[in-house]
């Protein structure tokens, strides 16, 4: 059932987060190794893009909350005109041998923004970030800043005859499967994040960052709701990629390479080494991760807006998670933003592959970026780390009951 755990933690519930736990296990390290490869680890973003919903200041006093751009991957200014999008297959990284002059064959395509569930930054500022480099962790950031943004995020879960004001914290009663499906994946990063920024919080005395058991527990541990939408999301994003190796030649989609940065800048990525041989992918995403991923039957959304369910509910979620994700531009902290962005695309991935790859009246227009396979990749990762922290903080906070 699309009922992930639903309400309480129940027995059956804790199977499923060992199972879980244990799927996790397995994957880890490779999934860890994916995410070090250069085409998993550059994320572009537009950080100057403006809150269009209210007069947000995009400032953070911490210096935490700085993103680091990488000035070698960011050789060029890129224009619009330059880019182009490929057709999947047209798009084929220069082999040593050949010509460069015109290293890509190209074909316009239409973008199906009407598909999307997500917005993707586009414009001239856009900058890569090498993720490597900014992990997502305490910042400082907080206080009304952050809570008027949470505020709005969840507001959006708040169909028609909802209460926007009483989302935040609890749960609506009487809602169907898809809304509460909305929730919890917002819910799940929500509390995704606050996993993240307690296992590596900052000791303004050393200046380190260290697992904080104490903010752990009153963000999340405290809270089984929370623990079991971070284990839903992570059902979710993973039925998703394997999905998504279903219905896109995958592997050939990641070996063309490149499909948001220019001719120019592929050449560079060639000249400095900046390529990963298709072994690497074979090797930790088509011979591990997904074949581990296969065998996880635990979320069935082919319940999910089936007959009997009013068409324009699909399409309202579709509208709703997209201002999510340009809710985005609102959040204060460049670092927090950035992540907020690259999760908000991955889940919006997830659910444009889970929802319109099932549906015949859309399945035969999906289109997808390379960025949105980044993002779903990394926002898997975020899920497994988060994870193996919480089983971490399982034992910290055991031992921390014996000594007491
Ligand atoms: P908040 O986390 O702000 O929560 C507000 C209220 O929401 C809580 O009082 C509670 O009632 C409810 N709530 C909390 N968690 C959940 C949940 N999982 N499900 C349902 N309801 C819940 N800070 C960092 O240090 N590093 C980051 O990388 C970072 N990234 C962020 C990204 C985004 C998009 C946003 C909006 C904020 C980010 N923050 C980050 C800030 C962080 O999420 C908190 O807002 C901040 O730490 C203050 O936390 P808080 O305990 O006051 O409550």
């Amino acid at each position: 059932s699309p009922e992930f755990c639903s309400q309480e933690v129940t027995s059956s519930c804790n199977t499923t987060f060992s199972y879980i736990d244990n799927l996790n296990r397995q994957i880890r390290p490779d999934l860890k190794s994916l995410i070090e490869t250069t085409y998993f680890r550059y994320f572009k973003v537009d950080l100057e893009q403006q809150c269009k919903f209210w007069d947000a200041q995009h400032f953070c006093a911490s210096e935490n909350c700085a993103v680091e751009i990488d000035e070698e991957f960011n050789w060029t200014q890129v224009t619009n005109e330059e880019f182009k999008p490929f057709k999947l297959g047209a798009l084929k990284l220069p082999g040593k041998d050949d010509k460069v002059d015109n290293p890509i064959e190209t074909e316009e395509v239409q973008v199906c923004e009407d598909l999307d569930y997500c917005h993707i930054d586009d414009s001239h500022e856009c900058v890569y970030v090498d993720l490597q480099k900014n992990p997502e962790r305490f910042t400082g950031y907080g206080g009304n800043q952050s809570f008027d943004v949470w505020k709005a995020i969840y507001s959006e879960n708040c169909f028609p005859n909802t209460n926007p004001m009483s989302m935040i914290g609890g749960q609506q009663e009487e809602q169907c499967v898809e809304k509460n499906l909305f929730y919890r994946v917002i819910s799940g990063l929500h509390a995704s994040i606050a996993v993240h920024l307690s296992n590596e919080y900052l000791n303004s005395v050393t200046g380190e960052f260290y697992p904080n058991l104490k903010i752990f527990m009153e963000r999340v541990g405290y809270f089984n709701e929370r623990l079991a939408n971070i284990y839903f999301n992570f059902a979710l994003v993973s039925q998703s990629l394997v999905k998504l190796n279903e219905i896109l030649p995958l592997k050939e989609f990641i070996l063309s390479g490149y499909d948001d940065i220019t001719p120019v800048q592929q050449q560079q990525l060639l000249a400095n080494n900046f390529t990963d041989k298709a072994e690497v992918y074979d090797e930790l995403l088509f011979d591990d991760i997904i074949p581990a991923l296969s065998s996880n039957l635990l979320f069935n959304t082919s319940t999910l807006f089936g007959p009997g369910v009013d068409p324009n509910l699909k399409n309202e979620f579709r509208a709703r998670f997209k201002n999510v994700s340009a809710i985005m531009d609102c959040v204060g902290c460049d670092r927090c933003r950035m992540w907020g962005k690259i999760q908000t695309i991955g889940y919006g991935t997830a659910l444009k592959i889970l929802f319109e790859s099932e549906d015949p009246n859309n399945k035969d227009r999906l289109k997808f970026r390379r960025i949105e396979i980044v993002a779903l990749v990394n926002t898997l990762d975020r899920l497994s780390k988060s994870i193996e922290a919480i089983n971490n903080f399982k034992q910290m906070y055991l031992e921390h009951v014996r000594n007491v």
